[in-house]
């Protein structure tokens, strides 16, 4: 049983998909998130890179059935930050030694939103320079929308596939929300030239171990650069969510589940980034540093104003609503400490795997 986490230590991609499916249901989890948690330090040592996360507008064009912020749920008071707001947020990560934000928002098109971000990013880039990395969440665009990001100053994107499975896919979404539009986004992304990120919920209805073993072999052919990936958390304002029993237990076992999922991932990637979601803090107070010990090595500490963040919901629980920026710094610095790493403080953090691909 053990030579599989060897095999799987020994170098990257070494896994079948039977393989795969054997760790995500390994019988000793200590010692797979082990194994992983040595091919993290191994790929990126013992520190972790922070990510000053800017959750700037919850108006959403889409329709997702799991969402709390989907355009169809009207108990959400929506809000768009402005322009000066966000550049003000990005530039206070960067006094506090974040090497990079990102910013996410719901999914919105058009020029007006096109321009509007190419201008934020590229006033946070005029006053940070490369020292500070740029990344944007902001769903599906044109190409030509992602290359005019792209040259604004933006380097790397995320964009969740949500589950690798199309049929699954089809479940959770709208008729008019399309997967293979979505991979051909993280396609777009790769040809202009952006570190591509993606990730999947785990623990969605109808989910198989099979799902998610073929999620890990969607990461590794489409060759990404990060990922990010959340235990799947019921929001009871969602169709998917609403009739969806949660207790202590339901949690307890979701958290298992995602911390699986980035063991077995890192097992399998090796140099990739993982980030540690703040989901997974949702299910437990120590869920994030339990996932770094798990193989991820990324944290996105919110530096949103805090009049913002209760309306930014995704899921249901979601911790430090009440935190502002410059408490979830010291907290978290501190947390890191007592599982022996270090923040890596003013680097970008780029992806190993992206270094290593050029
Ligand atoms: S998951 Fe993203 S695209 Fe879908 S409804 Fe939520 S914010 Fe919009």
């Amino acid at each position: 049983m053990t030579s599989l986490l060897d095999k799987a230590t020994e170098r990257p991609h070494a896994l079948t998909h039977r393989e795969l499916a054997e760790l995500l249901a390994w019988p000793d989890a200590d010692g797979l998130f082990k194994a992983a948690y040595a091919v993290k330090c191994r790929s990126s040592g013992r520190r972790v890179a922070f990510r000053g996360l800017i959750e700037f507008g919850n108006v959403c064009e889409k329709d997702c059935f799991y969402c709390g912020i989907r355009k169809g749920n009207d108990k959400v008071r929506r809000f768009h930050m402005t322009a000066d707001e966000i550049v003000r947020a990005a530039e206070w990560a960067h006094k506090a030694g974040y090497g990079s934000v990102v910013l996410q928002s719901g999914e919105l098109t058009g020029e007006t939103n096109a321009a509007f971000v190419e201008d934020v990013v590229r006033r946070i880039h005029a006053a940070a320079g490369d020292a500070l990395g740029i990344t944007l969440s902001l769903g599906e665009q044109s190409e030509e929308t992602y290359r005019r990001w792209r040259k604004a100053g933006a380097h790397r994107y995320l964009l969740r596939i949500e589950t690798s499975n199309p049929e699954l896919y089809a479940r959770l979404h709208p008729s008019d929300h399309s997967w293979e539009r979505r991979r051909d986004c993280l396609r777009a992304l790769r040809r202009c030239g952006y570190q591509v990120g993606s990730g999947v919920m785990a623990g969605l209805p109808g989910q198989t171990t099979d799902d998610l073993a073929a999620d890990i072999e969607f990461f590794a052919s489409e060759d990404l650069d990060m990922i990010g990936m959340g235990p799947y958390i019921p929001h009871p304002d969602t169709p998917l969510g609403k009739d969806i029993p949660w207790s202590p237990e339901a949690a307890k076992e979701r958290l298992e589940l995602g911390l699986r999922m980035i063991a077995a991932t890192r097992l399998h990637l090796h140099d990739v980034n993982i980030a540690a979601a703040t989901a997974l803090q949702a299910l437990d107070p120590t869920g994030r540093e339990k996932g770094l010990l798990a193989g991820a090595n990324v944290m996105m500490p919110n530096v949103t104003d805090n009049q913002y963040r209760a309306d930014y919901q995704l899921y249901a629980g979601k911790p430090c609503l009440d935190e502002n920026a410059a408490i979830c710094r010291t907290c978290l610095e501190r947390r890191i400490a007592a599982i022996g790493e270090e923040v890596m403080w003013n680097e970008r953090g780029d992806s190993p795997h992206w270094r290593n691909r050029k």
